[in-house]
């Protein structure tokens, strides 16, 4: 559910506008930030490494065949990081990647973090979609208290879209 203030980018142009908007807004990036670490605490930290086969395949989306989503402020705290290849996009795969490695560890959105590969073959008690949606809704908040814009958009598409208006 978008947040209370409900503005909302209509156009991929208003979306990029929206995303610079978080960027320069320090005390908002700050708190999303903060909402991950929370986040990481909940799940368990270290404790989740053993549900990651760490191969890199959830990232190559053509190949694992699932789509994560962000928010707008998601997508700012990400484009923080330093994309290794802009192109993957094209292959609809995160253009963080590097080998099997992200390099946008301490900037990446919820979805990569609550996503387990081995998890969806070895069910486990890890409770992640009620997780997501408790931090999600903390970052739907943020979105309002700031006063910025919401948007939720596929991850990739999402990405296309700030590389071709936000250089
Ligand atoms: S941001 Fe990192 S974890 Fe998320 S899809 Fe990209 S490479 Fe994978």
């Amino acid at each position: 559910m978008p947040p209370e203030n409900n503005l909302q980018p209509t156009n991929a142009r208003g979306l990029a506008q929206a995303v610079m908007q978080c960027r320069r807004n320090n005390s908002f990036l700050r708190a999303i930030l903060d909402v991950y670490e929370d986040l990481d605490r909940a799940t368990g930290g270290d404790k989740n490494k053993k549900l990651c086969l760490g191969g890199g395949a959830c990232c190559r989306f053509d190949l694992f065949d699932h789509r994560l989503y962000a928010t707008l402020g998601e997508l700012a705290v990400l484009k923080r990081a330093r994309m290794v290849d802009p192109s993957r996009t094209a292959r609809n795969r995160c253009p963080y990647q590097q080998g099997p490695k992200c390099l946008a560890r301490l900037n990446r959105p919820l979805g990569c973090r609550v996503f387990f590969c081995r998890e969806t073959r070895e069910k486990s008690d890890i409770n992640n979609n009620g997780v997501y949606e408790t931090f999600h809704r903390r970052i739907c908040d943020l979105h309002a208290r700031h006063n910025i814009p919401y948007a939720y958009i596929e991850l990739i598409s999402g990405l296309k879209i700030l590389h071709e208006f936000c250089r």
